[in-house]
């Protein structure tokens, strides 16, 4: 007889950070300083008693609403067949087809459809990367965290030495400061300090102006940057592709769009050369699947944002050489570490997502749900 879902656990979980972080939308005064982050952790069990975790998250608002929609059509998959994820993520939906098919809306499912793939690798014995399709076992990686704005430049430097000596293979510092002369003592500092060929990106954070970013990405082409991340803000598509099409330098975007739909229009629109979806944020893996299809057929370059647990297998299965953005902030969550050598995260050989919840992760839990029979 067919496996079903028996049991489904929700947790929201609040992460504080070691230090309150700033990129540029702190220094252009559109946000606060971000002090932690949200999770939303399901565990659903199967009759059989199989297990699955996933995840989602939020930045500053969004993680109450997020556990609170989850909680409100976790009991539609209670009997289900848990290894029909398409048509179970489409039953969400509906459940919950009043508040739409993005933002916070599917960002509650995509704690569930991860955590429905992370069983079914489990159910068949193989790391998720293997059971999507592989087409490497590491994937290039780089360091973000230590670049944010509010650190000083030293430290900044000092991050990047570190980075380096732990075999992290680039370097992106933010940039979108409103004085454009801190940005570029920055990065004429951070290339120095590298040297010529080690790759190093930037990320502006959607704060520049369509003048501004102009000029600042022609004033920074000589630095043989990977990219330049969301010099616009990001549901500005045309103003994105006049870039794409001008710069030399590989445009990156689309962390921030809320859905595989907002995606598709960056596609259509030929606004970058990097794509950046963020499973969490787009859904999960059944949608993020969904859009990497479509991007490598239009043959873009892919680094998904943050959740590198997640990202790293799905980067692994995706056709053109990716990067990993390399965030340590969730190491406590979980009781495994991501192995990184050669500039290279290596994707992990333990069956699913090869992740398992740590005690500081329930320490670290302010809500939970339970729905079905233990
Ligand atoms: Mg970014």
């Amino acid at each position: 007889m067919a496996d079903s879902i028996r049991h489904i656990n929700l947790s929201h979980v609040v992460l504080p950070l070691k230090t309150a972080i700033s990129d540029a939308k702190v220094f252009t005064g559109r946000q606060k300083p971000m002090t932690e982050v949200h999770f939303l952790f399901a565990e659903i069990t199967t009759a059989d008693g199989l297990e699955g975790v996933g995840f989602s998250y939020s930045k500053r608002a969004g993680g109450p609403a997020q556990f609170a929609h989850a909680k409100q059509v976790a009991d539609n998959l209670i009997g289900e067949n848990p290894s029909d994820i398409g048509k179970l993520f489409v039953k969400l939906e509906w459940a919950g087809a009043s508040v739409g098919r993005s933002g916070v809306a599917i960002q509650a499912l995509a704690a569930i459809d991860v955590a429905l793939w992370d069983l079914k690798s489990k159910r068949a014995g193989l790391p998720l990367s293997k059971l999507i399709g592989s087409h490497r076992d590491s994937v290039r990686t780089y360091n973000t965290s230590g670049g944010f704005l509010n650190a000083p430049l030293d430290e900044v430097i000092e991050n990047a030495s570190r980075s380096r000596e732990a075999g992290i293979g680039g370097i992106k510092i933010k940039v979108g400061h409103p004085d454009r002369n801190v940005d570029m003592t920055r990065l004429t500092a951070m290339r120095e300090h590298l040297g010529d060929d080690f790759p190093l990106m930037v990320d502006a954070n959607q704060q520049w102006d369509r003048p501004t970013a102009m000029r600042m990405c022609r004033a920074m082409e000589p630095f043989n940057l990977i990219w330049i991340e969301e010099p616009l803000d990001a549901y500005d598509y045309e103003g994105h592709a006049d870039l794409a099409r001008v710069i030399d330098t590989p445009i990156a975007t689309g962390e921030m769009l809320a859905s595989v739909a907002e995606h598709l229009k960056l596609i259509d629109t030929k606004s970058c050369d990097v794509i950046q979806p963020d499973c969490p944020r787009v859904g999960g893996i059944t949608e993020f699947l969904r859009l990497t299809t479509i991007a490598a057929q239009a043959g873009l370059q892919l680094a998904p944002h943050f959740a590198m647990e997640i990202h790293c297998h799905l980067a692994a299965t995706y056709p053109i050489e990716p990067w990993v953005e390399h965030f340590d902030w969730l190491d406590p969550l979980f009781n495994e570490r991501m192995q990184i050598a050669d500039g290279r995260m290596i994707v992990s050989d333990r069956p699913g997502l090869g992740v398992t919840i740590s005690d500081q992760l329930r320490a670290w839990t302010v809500d939970t749900f339970e729905v079905g029979a233990r």
